[in-house]
Formats: C-alpha cells, sequence, structure tokens
C-alpha cells in the first residue's frame, strides 16, 4: 500500500475576490470547484488545480472573510512548491510576477515569493517523470505552465519524533535531512522540514492541512494503519468530491488522507468545472439564500475565455 504524493494542500484566505485573482489569473491555475464551508455554508470553500481538477494540483482555500493574517510556526506547513519544466519556465515566471508587482527571489532553480497575504511559495525546475498537471491560461503558453506539486516544507522544533511514523507507518523515503520522498503508482511528492521552535498562529495565508492520496480500495486499511502506528484518525468523512481521515503527524502537522476519486467531476461537467456555485445536497435546498450572502468573486474561465477568442 502505498500513497500516491500530494493530493491537495488547504490554506486560508481573508480576502477572496483577491484570492481568485491571484491564483486563477496570475499563476494560471482553473478554479475547478466553487464550493461552500461544509462547516458553514456562508463562506467559500475554493479549489484551484490543472485543467482535469487532478490530485497533485490541488490547492484549496476556505474563505473567512476579513480575517487577521496568521503566521506559520511549528506544525505548520510554511511552503508550497509547485514544479516548473525548464529553465525558460522559471525566467517566464521571474518576469511575469514582476510585472504583477510580486516580489520573487531566485533561489538556484526555484522562485520564492508570497502569495498577497504572505502565503510561501515557489516554482522549481524539477526533472521528474510523472505526468504535468497544467491549466490552460490565455496568456501562459502550456510548456511554461506550473506542473502541480512538488512537495511542501513544514516547520518543526524536533523533526526527528516524526521519522518513525512518517517511514513505518506512512512509507515515507528517507531523502536527505529532515526531508521525505512519499511515491505511489502515479506520482510522487516531497515532504522536508525547517526547524523552529516558535509557535504560529493560524490566520489569513497560512495552511490548514495537507492531504495525501489514496487508491480509493486503499483508504480504510490506511486508517486502521495510523491507528496502528499510534494516531489518532477521525472517522473516514465523505466530503463528497473524495473521502477522508484527518490526524496530526508527531510534528503536529494537521495531515489528511484523501481518496483519488470521485473527484471534481461529479456534479458537474468537466468543462464547466468551477464556474457556477456547487453545493452538497445537504445545502442545496439554501441555495438562494448562500447567493446572495456569498462575496461576489471574479469571473475567471467561461466569459474570460470568450473574451480573448474574440479578439483574436
Ligand atoms: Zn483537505
Amino acid at each position: 500500500m502505498t500513497l500516491d504524493g500530494i493530493h491537495h494542500i488547504t490554506a486560508i484566505t481573508g480576502d477572496a475576490p483577491r484570492n481568485v485573482d491571484f491564483y486563477a489569473r496570475v499563476l494560471g491555475l482553473r478554479l475547478v470547484k466553487k464550493t461552500v464551508n461544509q462547516d458553514d455554508p456562508t463562506v467559500y470553500h475554493l479549489f484551484y488545480a490543472d485543467e482535469h481538477g487532478s490530485p497533485g494540483a490541488d490547492l484549496t482555500f476556505f474563505e473567512y472573510p476579513g480575517i487577521e493574517r496568521g503566521r506559520p510556526g511549528a506544525g505548520m506547513v510554511h511552503r508550497i512548491v509547485w514544479r516548473l519544466a525548464s529553465a525558460e519556465a522559471l525566467g517566464f515566471w521571474e518576469e511575469r510576477l514582476r510585472r504583477e508587482g510580486v516580489s520573487a527571489a531566485r533561489e538556484g532553480d526555484g522562485l520564492r515569493f508570497d502569495d498577497p497575504e504572505g502565503l510561501g511559495l515557489e516554482l522549481r525546475v524539477v526533472e521528474t517523470g510523472d505526468a504535468p498537471l497544467i491549466a490552460g491560461h490565455p496568456e501562459i503558453p502550456a510548456g511554461l505552465a506550473v506542473q502541480g506539486f512538488d512537495g511542501v516544507r513544514a516547520y518543526s522544533a524536533d523533526p526527528e519524533r516524526s521519522r518513525s511514523f512518517l517511514e513505518r507507518t506512512l512509507g515515507f523515503g528517507s531523502a536527505g535531512p529532515d526531508r521525505y520522498d512519499i511515491r505511489g503508482e502515479r506520482r510522487g511528492s516531497f515532504y522536508a522540514y525547517d526547524r523552529t521552535a516558535t509557535w504560529g498562529r493560524s490566520g489569513a495565508g497560512t495552511v490548514h492541512h495537507v492531504a495525501w492520496a489514496s487508491p480509493m480500495d486503499d483508504h480504510p486499511a490506511w486508517r486502521e494503519r495510523v491507528v496502528q502506528g499510534g494516531g489518532r484518525p477521525t472517522p473516514i468523512i465523505d466530503r463528497f468530491y473524495f473521502r477522508s481521515i484527518y490526524f496530526r503527524e508527531p510534528s503536529g502537522v494537521l495531515f489528511e488522507i484523501a481518496t483519488l476519486g470521485p473527484g471534481f467531476a461529479t456534479d458537474e461537467p468537466l468543462e464547466h468545472l468551477g464556474e457556477a456555485l456547487s453545493l452538497p445536497p445537504k445545502f442545496e435546498h439554501m441555495r438562494a439564500q448562500l447567493e446572495r450572502v456569498l462575496t461576489p468573486l471574479p469571473l475567471t474561465r467561461g466569459p474570460v475565455r470568450a473574451t480573448s477568442k474574440a479578439q483574436a
């Protein structure tokens, strides 16, 4: 039984319109699902990914309108790293971010910057046999686009205390000091620690959890394995687009194991993902009310595309 690398990463935004502008327009990800927080349906849960809404490229945000900025610390993911194909792509992004007024720093084959709320991001040239997970965007040639997650970096006061759980329970492989690789049949990712003894504060621009991908049939067995490894997982929760368990790894980072299906095309067609508000069946009766209270968002797709085609 192996985990297929990162399934999705979930972070927090206090400013959904700006978040959509940054991730869909500037970074060129596809807004693949516009739904509500299942614990508070008056606010959004936004999902960005590649064209097909694939696990491995899926970054999601809980919206808490106006929430104060957080600060990453021990037990939190503090940087999300995406793959790029080439040095040419790195140059393209350096220029694109500069034009957008985003301050970015070259670090070897990587480009480091923050999102508008301070979330740490990196684009890195990576050689891999994994399929590129890219979204179409009128200003970003496919060969230069962001290709899905490479991994995440977390803070820990003592990364060693996570080693046994990561290696023996979850099957992560050691890949250098405080760094692990996790690879399944389709994809792999890295998970790395930076050391800090300082505690963080959850808020806008911080990561809430990272989810690892499990084939559908293995999911119940993963829960058993986490229990046997000393973890305290939640029951299996049906998130409609996938099934999930949540638990904290020994350094305090909130992990999820999510199934590779059924996926985002389960309640709307692939070509129209993310255009309309999707509601889990239990909230459908509240649609009119929710559409009145939810923050208006900029359009990302259909009409944007139609306009660019009309101009061409
Ligand atoms: Zn999740």
